[in-house]
């Protein structure tokens, strides 16, 4: 059985951006660290989108950024700058070719192919059981998610952010490759939150997504056929071919992840509840807490006490019991939102950033009688 001092199961986002943290500083250099995979990454399985004030450390992997966006709702149709956050956007294949190249010239991380299928805790390691072979480390970092632990509590309603997204690419130009959509709810909703995110890359491409906040999935046939009619409403039957699809299921919870992790076994990404509870963005939160990790790693202290619960927290918490009993109300919430409020104060609060007085200038935009409710239901 192969030995380590860091196991990290998951090459993709989070597993990647520990494993390059730990492998380029040079404080981790004496630790061995394997990073355990059981899919071989090659292909672009999907888009990540952030927004980000001024430059960043993933500018040089961006396929596009945009300085504005478009939000509409049942009336409001609003074009505007979000000024100083840029929109950005990176394509996983750029993403996964870029680390692992990277961790490949690190001398102390080992990358091996196989698909974890048991971890045990034992008294001072943890071993690690793939279908190939068995790994022991002292301390494992997992990214494998699973349904199941917030399927089985009953506390928190479990929603999920769920779409299908085609890259369209059209023989006339008939994009603003300018403006991103943040949200459409200008669609038909259905009695859930539905709405359509477009990306257009060049006058010529966008990805459409048609996304909804709610509890369960449709058949494949309703996310395709809304986004056709949206591309035939939208753009006069414009004739274009679909080059690539991407899907995804991001769960949006307050169910608390961390109190799964030990001193010794953490998880992260959204495995570890790294994806904000009410919007399903994780990839930008990912990459803060892997620098807190790091910290938390030199200061030697248990993995069980890295979390640090906040205020936005809470806030999300409500949110998603609003929709989680009324699942309709995601429109009129995320209307009035972008009606009273600078689009971005509201990036701004998304991104867990506001202070107290911007949070109440937040949370006064929307009716506040399903709030009330929601926080009466939590205090008694
Ligand atoms: C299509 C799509 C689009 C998204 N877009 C955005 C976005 O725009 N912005 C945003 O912030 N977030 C987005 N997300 C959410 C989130 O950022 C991503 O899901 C992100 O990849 C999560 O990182 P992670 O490390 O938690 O999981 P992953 O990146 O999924 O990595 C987990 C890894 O573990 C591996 N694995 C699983 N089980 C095992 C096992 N048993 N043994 C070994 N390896 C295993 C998997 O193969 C995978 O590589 C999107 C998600 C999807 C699916």
């Amino acid at each position: 059985m192969s030995h380590y001092d860091y196991i990290i199961i998951g090459a993709g986002a989070s597993g990647l951006l520990l494993a390059d943290a730990l492998g380029s500083d040079p404080y981790f250099s004496s630790k061995s660290i394997l990073l355990l995979e059981k899919e071989s990454k090659t292909q672009n399985d999907r888009t990540w989108c952030f927004w980000e004030d001024g430059e960043g450390s993933f500018d040089h992997l961006l396929r596009k950024k945009w300085d504005h966006i478009y939000f509409a709702g049942k009336k409001l149709r609003l074009s505007t700058a979000i000024t100083p956050y840029s929109y950005k956007m990176i394509r996983a294949i750029d993403f996964y070719s870029h680390y692992n190249n990277a961790i490949e010239k690190y001398a102390n991380i080992t990358r091996i192919t196989d698909e974890v299928t048991a971890i045990n805790e034992m008294d001072d390691c943890i071993s690690v059981e793939g279908k190939i072979n068995s790994y022991m480390g002292l301390k494992v970092f997992n990214s494998i998610f699973s349904y199941d632990p917030i399927h089985q509590q009953k506390k928190y309603p479990v929603l999920q952010q769920h779409f299908i997204g085609w890259f369209v690419k059209t023989e006339n130009p008939v994009f603003n490759a300018e403006e991103a959509t943040f949200m459409d709810f200008s669609i038909p909703q259905n009695g859930n939150t539905r709405f359509m995110y477009v990306l257009p890359f060049s006058e010529t491409e966008a990805l459409f997504e048609y996304t909804l906040f709610s509890e369960h999935l449709l058949e494949k046939e309703e996310y395709e056929n809304a986004i056709k009619a949206y591309l035939d409403e939208h753009y006069g039957n414009v004739s274009y071919t679909i080059t690539e699809k991407e899907q995804g299921s991001i769960p949006m919870t307050a169910y608390p992840f961390h109190k799964r992790n030990t001193d010794s076994h953490m998880y992260i990404g959204i495995a570890g509840g790294w994806a904000k509870p009410s919007t399903g963005f994780t990839f930008y939160s990912t990459s803060k807490k892997i620098k807190k990790l790091i910290t938390h790693l030199k200061q030697n202290k248990p993995l069980s006490r890295f979390h640090q619960q906040d205020k936005f927290w809470f806030y999300d918490m409500l949110l998603l019991d609003v929709l989680a009993k009324n699942n309709d109300l995601g429109q009129s919430i995320f209307e009035s939102l972008f009606k009273k409020r600078k689009a971005s104060l509201i990036l701004k609060f998304l991104d867990n950033n506001t202070s107290i007085w911007e949070d109440i200038q937040m949370m006064s935009a929307p009716k506040p009688i399903p709030f009330v409710r929601a926080l009466f239901g939590r205090l008694f």
